[in-house]
């Protein structure tokens, strides 16, 4: 099943060796790095017993280092500034000087304008899928021999079948709808015998699951959506792996993960990371503690799991040629490490992008793990980017409850009042649902026009949006709440569906209305150059209302929104300090012109976007 492509064995291969499990991470590398060293895990039966030496030129072993586990070692290699690509040879003798096998590392050559690489912005937006449950394209692999969970369509928490294929055969459709970067969740070997579908519980770091296809399909993927003007997200977690990795059969040592007396899950509380007044035992156990029984909680303290999963996040960015990352659990990690993952990353790729997933509540809380951010204890994340869970938490609650003092609209305007806490609130991912929580809609009483206010405000506040797959065709979880059925399958994905949604004539008329609105939004934004960066202006919400403008030297836009019911005609009066340099405006989701901006009309539950001319 493991990457036996390069290693073959000279003599007395069977007595050192287990064939089945020996492998080296990363698998390959490259030359050109700004970092010259790349540490190697060398996994193979009593491999800590041989000598390794390599002969290329410009690659020298830097250091040898043995772990409690003598079926591990770990080979810092140490590459010249003018280090040429190539196979170099790595020997393992045994004491009697005998080889034992040999290893053709490649070192390949970096893909020109690989550390330039521009990377996912506010000028983008994010189109989030869950790749079981989008498109099976390629039913042969559904079950795959080794695999420890057979497909299961008619369970919600099971195995359905979505593979890369079926992403790639739909391609055309997400760039048609009008986004522009693709997220997916993990694709990498979830080899668990129930309930890993949704890939976060890494079976191995450097193997796509074959459930979705190979490494190779995914680099295709990646060449296919950028050949499409589209960028790829990979989705990645630090924080924990599967009970199924490969690794928790023979770990390297005990503290590879974090062990307890006895099974200790985490207490999922991310503000303990941040708290002034957070207890040892409580600060330990989140960080510290098993995400779920199935997920055991990796040592970032141990150095060479440190530099695995580092050079693991490279070696990913530089094979698939990256747009950007999506960390998972991010704070659950010990923060240490990830500054110190961010940091390297971005010695080698300056502009890129990655957005961390810090579930917390307060701006406070959010904004201390973007990079640069003024912490009082001057942590830097080296974290670019965070997703806004205080803008989601609101826009559950604006559109439901009734308009008061503190509640409502007022809501939103609140947060983004508390802006000042971020370095960089342009580069925040704004989003109204994803795969971890109710979509949108079922948090709405299914009501369409909510939801497309909630879509008027991500795709016009600042910061990036991200769109959950569905929302396009007013997808619903129906009467459960699961997490299976907030990743319901897409109609049309399978073989055999009913109706097929990636098509006009496929969808209902209200999920072309849908369709239509977010489209036409959608392409509105891509040349807005107004809304990717333009400054934010906000007034506060007053009888239901909430207007604000997004504005630069030559463009503004003025977007109001009525929380009301019933509609309202509002005096524009008090925005004059912006408005009064504009006289009329175009209707940016009716394309009709308006023609006096002194009053405008709006109807109940809608948001009006407002080009001003
Ligand atoms: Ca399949």
């Amino acid at each position: 099943m493991y990457r036996l492509t390069y290693l073959y064995f000279l003599l007395f291969p069977i007595t050192l060796f287990s064939q089945e499990l020996a492998r080296i991470d990363p698998p390959f590398w490259w030359t050109g790095f700004k970092n010259p060293e790349v540490q190697l895990m060398v996994y193979g039966k009593n491999i800590a017993e041989t000598r390794v030496s390599v002969d290329y030129p410009g690659l020298a072993i830097n250091k040898i280092s043995k772990v409690a586990n003598p079926n591990y070692l770990f080979i810092d290699l140490t590459l010249e500034a003018a280090t040429k690509p190539g196979i170099a040879t790595i020997l393992f003798r045994t004491k009697e000087n005998k080889v034992a096998a040999k290893y053709a590392y490649e070192l390949k050559a970096r893909k020109k304008g690989s550390a330039a690489r521009k990377s996912f912005t506010s000028s983008d937006v994010i189109y989030l899928l869950m790749p079981d449950r989008f498109a099976n394209g390629d039913p042969t692999n559904d079950n795959v021999e080794g695999s420890a969970e057979p497909v299961d369509r008619m369970n919600p928490d099971g195995r359905h079948g979505g593979d890369i294929k079926g992403i790639a055969d739909h391609l055309d459709y997400i760039r048609e709808l009008g986004v522009t970067t693709i997220w997916i969740n993990p694709l990498l070997l979830n080899n668990q015998s129930k309930y890993s579908y949704h890939g976060y519980s890494i079976g191995d770091y450097y193997k796509t699951d074959p459930r979705f296809g190979t490494n190779e399909d995914y680099v295709k993927l990646a060449d296919a959506s950028h050949q499409r003007g589209m960028k790829l997200v990979m989705d990645m977690v630090l924080n924990h792996c599967g009970s199924g990795h490969w690794w928790m059969n023979d770990l390297p040592s005990p503290d590879w993960i974090n062990q307890w007396p006895e099974f200790t899950r985490t207490n999922y509380r991310a503000g303990t990371s941040t708290d002034p007044y957070a207890s040892a035992a409580d600060s330990s156990q989140f960080v510290g503690g098993w995400f779920d029984n199935t997920m055991p909680d990796l040592n970032q303290h141990n150095p060479f799991l440190k530099n695995y999963l580092i050079e693991n996040t490279i070696w990913w960015i530089e094979y698939a040629g990256l747009d950007g990352i999506r960390q998972d659990t991010h704070p659950y990690s010990f923060k240490e490490m990830t500054a110190e993952w961010g940091k390297r990353i971005a010695v080698e790729y300056p502009a890129f992008n990655m957005v961390g997933e810090c579930w917390m509540g307060f701006p406070a809380s959010v904004a201390y793990w973007q990079k640069d951010a003024l912490n009082r204890d001057h942590y830097n994340s080296w974290l670019p980017s965070v997703f806004d869970f205080p803008l989601y938490d609101a826009l559950n609650k604006a559109f439901n409850e009734p308009e008061s003092w503190n509640t409502g609209i007022l809501r939103i305007y609140d947060v983004l009042s508390q802006d000042f806490s971020y370095p960089n609130p342009g580069n925040i991912v704004v989003f109204a649902d994803n795969h971890d929580v109710s979509r949108y809609l079922d948090s709405q009483n299914n009501d369409v026009r909510k939801l497309k206010m909630a879509m008027a405000l991500i795709l016009t506040t600042r910061g990036i949006p991200e769109i959950y797959y569905g929302t396009e065709i007013l997808m619903t979880s129906g009467d459960h709440q699961g997490d299976g059925n907030k990743r319901r399958d897409f109609p049309g994905g399978w073989p055999g569906d009913e109706r097929n949604a990636f098509t006009a004539q496929g969808r209902t008329d209200q999920q072309n209305d849908m369709y239509g609105y977010l489209h036409t939004l959608l392409e509105w934004r891509k040349t807005k150059e107004v809304i990717h960066t333009g400054k934010f202006l906000h007034f506060i919400p007053s009888g239901g209302i909430y207007t604000y403008f997004r504005y630069n030297a030559s463009e503004a836009v003025m977007v109001v929104m009525n929380n009301n019911e019933e509609t309202k005609t509002v005096e524009t009066k008090r925005f004059s300090e912006i408005l009064k340099k504009y006289k009329t405006g175009i209707d940016v989701v009716t394309g009709s012109g308006v023609k006096d901006l002194s009053s405008l009309v709006i109807p109940g539950k809608t948001a009006m976007i407002i080009e001003l001319r």
